[in-house]
């Protein structure tokens, strides 16, 4: 949260700069204009300065972050030496394959294998501007393979704060408060800039000589988008995204005649804070030292199943919810999001208690059912095997005090959004390009298929913000 403040000062005192007020819209000139500052314009406008353009990154919200400065910051990549040392056994193909399967083999070949196979260049990248992640490698719910990287600080932020500290320096001009509207287009077709409403509703025009890269997230946050293909996810239904996910991109690029692919599969994030929607206020995300149980006390799903799987067998169960059941040692002092689990406690996300027993009594779940489950988990964990067919298996559960952690699906990423082909250009619904406009992130379609593996998004906005960038500033 402080760094929120932080950002959001520092970027209120940036705009200062912008163009005064004027009866005629004067408009701005620059080689590449990015719209939306999450992880994939963030990385896009720093790729793009990279190769030498003059950047300008519109953001509506008085901060930057979208989505990505939200997600718990686990980072999908096929990475030998962190998981070698561990001896974790994986595969760039094999990370392809479960994406294709985690997708039902609806996704886009080509793209996914140029996530799969960039996903740790990328990692590198970051790196390479001061980001750091733990050596740990895990497992979290919905990514079925122990994978995932984790920041070292700051979850999602840690991603927003070196990319923007990338972009600064690298002379990226941030506009925030900025809200792009309408893509301007020449005669032939080409996108050649963007109107835009800035503060006091001010109507802006910015020109790019080379292209415009759309990178304004997902549609989860605009009910009217959502329900038109999902209509169980109304105004009530919890939700992890940021209020700027309304899908302004999806609506921009169609204008200017993109295609779209995989409307139709907007992703629940099955574990998320039953009365927030909240991805955060958990013990753990990681999945192999845990179990999930129902009211009845029973387990019902493996865990390291997909997320659409976990999301439809958790609504199936007594009042749509589960538990996070873990013991001592898989809870540190501090959560992924920076929060203290003494504090969640204390607030009432979670339940800890020191036998099995009492925390069933204080969540609400049959106690003798609970016990009896762990117990044969923790027989399974030494057989590695058990009736559900789980594969990522860790420590059993038997050191207190042990927790419980509520958790009921939320409305969480859209994999539906524009076409793109291999180098990021937006494509029409006939398959060709429309010049001068790249897309990146969670407004790109068709590239997951119906389910996203989890931990994969945020390679996915770097591995294509990056070449979205830097295609963009070779036109
Ligand atoms: P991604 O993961 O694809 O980067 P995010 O949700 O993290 O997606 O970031 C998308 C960003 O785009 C958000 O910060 C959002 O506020 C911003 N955004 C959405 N619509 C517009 C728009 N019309 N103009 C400028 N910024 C926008």
């Amino acid at each position: 949260m402080v760094s929120v403040i932080i950002m959001t000062m520092l970027f209120a005192a940036g705009c200062q700069d912008k163009t005064p007020a004027a009866s005629k819209v004067e408009a701005e000139e620059t080689e590449v204009i990015v719209l939306g500052g999450g992880g994939a314009g963030l990385a896009a406008a720093v790729a793009a300065a990279e190769n030498g353009s003059k950047v300008i990154l519109l953001e509506k919200m008085s901060m930057l972050g979208g989505n990505t400065a939200r997600a718990g910051g686990y980072y999908n990549a096929v990475d030998p030496q962190r998981q070698g040392a561990l001896g974790i056994e994986d595969s760039v193909e094999h990370h392809y394959q479960q994406t294709i399967e985690g997708g039902d083999n609806e996704g886009h070949p080509v793209l996914v294998k140029i996530l799969t196979d960039n996903a740790l260049d990328s990692l590198k990248w970051l790196e390479s501007y001061g980001m750091e992640f733990q050596d740990r490698i895990v497992a979290i719910q919905g990514g079925m393979w122990e994978r995932s990287h984790i920041p070292a600080t700051s979850s999602g932020f840690g991603y927003i704060d070196t990319l923007t500290k990338a972009a600064e320096e690298k002379g990226v001009r941030i506009l925030l408060d900025t809200k792009a509207e309408e893509l301007i287009t020449d005669d032939n077709g080409w996108v050649v800039g963007v109107t835009a409403t800035g503060e006091d509703n001010k109507t802006l025009e910015f020109r790019a000589s080379k292209a415009v890269v759309v990178a304004t997230g997902g549609f989860a946050a605009s009910v009217e988008m959502r329900t038109k293909y999902d209509p169980r996810l109304t105004a009530n239904f919890p939700s992890t995204n940021n209020p700027g996910a309304t899908g302004d991109g999806v609506v921009m690029a169609e204008k200017v005649g993109a295609g779209t692919a995989g409307m139709e599969y907007i992703q629940l994030l099955p574990l998320a804070d039953p009365k927030s929607g909240s991805s955060q206020h958990k013990v753990v995300t990681e999945i192999q030292s845990t179990i999930m149980v129902n009211k009845e006390g029973k387990r019902f799903v493996n865990e390291d199943n997909r997320r659409d799987v976990l999301a439809g067998a958790i609504m199936d169960q007594t009042d749509g919810i589960c538990f996070i059941i873990n013991d001592a040692r898989e809870a540190g002092e501090v959560n992924n999001y920076g929060e203290k689990v003494a504090d969640l406690v204390e607030q009432g996300y979670v339940y800890r208690a020191d036998t099995l027993e009492e925390l069933a009594e204080l969540s609400g779940i049959d106690p003798a059912a609970l016990v009896q489950t762990v117990n044969k988990f923790n027989k399974d964990v030494a057989a590695e095997s058990d009736s559900f067919g789980r594969k990522v298996w860790g420590n059993t559960i038997e050191v207190g005090p042990f927790y419980a952690t509520p958790r009921a699906p939320a409305i969480h990423h859209t994999m539906g959004g524009v076409t793109i082909n291999h180098k990021a250009q937006v494509l029409k619904t006939d398959g060709s390009v429309i010049p001068g406009l790249y897309a990146a992130g969670e407004v790109v379609g068709g590239i997951h298929g119906t389910n996203r593996l989890g931990g994969n998004a945020l390679a996915d906005i770097m591995v294509f913000g990056r070449i979205a960038g830097e295609n963009a500033a070779a036109e």
